[in-house]
């Protein structure tokens, strides 16, 4: 089955029960039993089949063993952490998400988990940062604001070599574009909140595993901590992802034309983006996913002329998130990543005047003339 083909028939694509294309929403918290412990379900914190649907197509379309819905993206990174325990220690991005930064250093380094943060784009940074103790790799690529890109394959070579786990969280690239699990990790996860959803309706995380025991592990912490993704939520990814394909197809095309655009712009001094051949990483993105995405960051010298941008565009609208069908930007140093340190922006590379841009469906042309007229 090819990618557009999957998304829409892959997992369970229809109601066995009456046929019906579109998956039920069974707002059910409990199921009749046969008998004692004769069921199929039992209670919907366990399983439910709207929740099973969305499960099973979010495996098949990352081509791994198992697949499971969270109630956000975070509640999914946070589960995923569980399967490891107190004393053991992890590698992660060094501009994760910052949600993801947060939990990590603020919330699970509590329970004695411990994290180095490491610029992942360098395999001997990752190699430099092994301890005993180390039990996972965990990385996003590419990255939030900057675009920055680990390879993945060369990752999990190493994790395989060390036997840490190797954690990708995708959100950025979209299983439309890039599947991890066929480069070597080990469990893939999303923020659905954004291009998997897609419109800028629904708050969700999914993450799939490529094998029994850790589908098991993880099936076993999803039912004890109970952060599920409620069965209205489960259907509207399910929409969602019938059009991820021809969504990720538009928005690459109209993202080409912003990018040349903003290249050629002279209040623009640098373009973020893994499509430029002169984009470090753009080589390795290249090979590891089928298409650069719709995240664009550029920057405009300074804070203020940033601000004056984003107050004046007309379609690209100013809020947080991304992946969606609207067009949106935002001021990362002052949004996303206000919550980190300004010291440690700087070191990123994340200056004041860094606008980052998600483009979205609208025609491209008006986007440009928007872009055009803030600019100014
Ligand atoms: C938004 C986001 C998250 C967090 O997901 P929520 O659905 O907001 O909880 C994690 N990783 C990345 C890359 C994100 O963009």
């Amino acid at each position: 089955m090819r990618k557009k083909t999957q998304l829409i028939h892959g997992g369970i694509s229809r109601d066995k029960h009456t046929g019906a294309v579109s998956i039920p929403i069974h707002h059910a918290s409990t199921f009749k039993q046969e008998g004692v412990g004769n069921f199929v379900y039992e209670y919907a914190r366990t399983g439910n089949p709207t929740r099973e649907a969305v499960e099973a197509l979010i495996r098949d379309i990352e081509g791994g063993y198992r697949g499971f819905a969270f109630s956000s993206g975070m509640a999914a990174i946070t589960s995923v952490m569980m399967l490891l325990s107190a004393g053991d220690h992890v590698i992660l991005t060094d501009d994760v998400y910052g949600g993801t930064f947060r939990v990590m250093s603020k919330v699970l380094s509590r329970f004695q988990l411990e994290f180095s943060f490491v610029d992942t784009s360098s395999i001997e940074e990752i190699e430099k940062a092994i301890q005993p103790n180390t039990k996972a790799i965990y990385v996003e690529t590419p990255t939030n604001p900057l675009l920055k890109i680990t390879d993945l394959r060369a990752t999990a070579e190493v994790a395989k070599a060390h036997q840490l786990l190797l954690i990708v969280d995708n959100t950025f690239s979209t299983p439309y574009w890039q599947n991890p699990i066929e480069l070597g990790a080990d469990i893939v996860l999303h923020s659905a909140t954004k291009y998997i959803g897609g419109h800028s309706d629904v708050v969700a995380g999914l993450v799939v595993v490529n094998s029994e025991e850790l589908g098991t592990k993880l099936h076993f912490i999803q039912n004890s901590v109970g952060a599920i993704l409620g069965p209205q939520d489960s259907w509207l990814l399910i929409r969602g992802i019938r059009t991820l394909g021809i969504r990720m197809e538009e928005i690459e095309e109209n993202t080409k034309r912003i990018v040349e655009f903003l290249q050629n712009h002279e209040a623009v001094s640098k373009v973020y983006y893994p499509g430029l051949a002169e984009h470090k990483g753009h080589e390795i993105h290249k090979k590891q996913a089928r298409g650069f995405g719709g995240m664009v960051s550029f920057d405009v010298g300074s804070g203020e002329k940033a601000e004056d941008l984003l107050s004046r565009t007309k379609y690209f609208t100013l809020a947080e998130s991304l992946g969606a069908v609207e067009s949106l930007i935002s001021l990362p140093a002052k949004m996303t990543h206000a919550s980190i340190p300004p010291e440690r922006r700087a070191a990123l590379g994340i200056t004041d005047g860094l606008v980052r841009i998600s483009v979205g469906l609208e025609d491209v042309e008006d986007l440009i003339e928007d872009l055009a007229q803030a600019l100014k």
